[in-house]
């Protein structure tokens, strides 16, 4: 039975006292919480992972950094790379953020090889995919994530694969207050599961968890969540505030 997930991607937001205050608040609600049949992933900036990672130990959320480095060591300022990730004991990674393709030029080829790195070095892949306004109104969104997936994650092994989660994210909803409606979430995810189908077989794609991304919130996760191929969300600006974050985890 694939799992149901919530993921709290920060972002560059919160102080180190904020942070800290937040997750501790999270980690206080969730003790309370039956969080048995979903799980929980906080995805703060990198500062504050290892101190996530120390809060985390007597919880039950796990720990996600939101990008990392394709290499695993060398001669690369300011970056950050797997091994240091699994040295701090984070699980996961997001890989592929519209953030990261928009902002810093991260390509297909350069996720790739992003994702052999978390693999190698025993982290989860969070890997988002998504198609931007005009490609969705040229009526482009299945071609353009099928690309994406084609291009960046089905290079992956079987036993690799099982290891990644995926996060439809379509870009025109992510900070937008617009969220893609239930239906188009269902119909995208649903194609998603029958690419991975047709690439890795129906086992694989019916144990592989796809989760929604795009101003989803306390208020819409719910139905939502309720599509048969929606298996829970990555969380930006609501998973700012330890109350509405808990509503979202409780969704399902
Ligand atoms: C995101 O950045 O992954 C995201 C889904 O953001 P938001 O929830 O703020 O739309």
């Amino acid at each position: 039975m694939r799992r149901k997930i919530v993921a709290g991607n920060w972002k560059m937001n919160k102080s180190f006292p904020d942070a800290e205050e937040l997750i501790a608040e999270i980690a206080d609600k969730l003790e309370s919480m039956d969080t048995g049949h979903q799980d929980v992933i906080l995805c703060p900036p990198y500062v504050y992972l290892e101190m996530a990672t120390d809060i985390a130990e007597d919880s039950v959320f796990s720990v996600g950094a939101q990008n990392m480095n394709e290499n695993d060591t060398g001669a690369y300022t300011g970056e950050i790379s797997g091994p240091m990730l699994t040295s701090m004991e984070v699980e996961y990674c997001i890989i592929g953020h519209s953030e990261r393709r928009k902002y810093y030029g991260e390509d297909h080829a350069l996720l790739a090889r992003k994702l052999d790195a978390a693999l190698r070095n025993g982290i989860r892949p969070i890997f988002c995919c998504g198609e931007v306004l005009p490609e969705r109104e040229a009526g482009r969104h299945f071609e353009v994530v099928k690309k994406q997936l084609e291009e960046s994650l089905f290079h992956l092994t079987a036993e690799q694969f099982q290891q990644a989660v995926i996060a439809y994210e379509p870009v025109w909803a992510i900070g937008t207050g617009v969220n893609a409606t239930p239906a188009q979430a269902q119909e995208m995810h649903a194609y998603i599961r029958e690419q991975v189908a047709l690439k890795y077989g129906e086992s694989m794609a019916s144990e592989t968890s796809i989760l929604y991304g795009g101003s989803c919130n306390a208020s819409n996760a719910r139905e939502l969540f309720s599509r048969a191929d929606v298996d829970g969300g990555l969380i930006g600006g609501a998973s700012l505030k330890a109350d509405e974050f808990l509503k979202i985890v409780t969704s399902f």
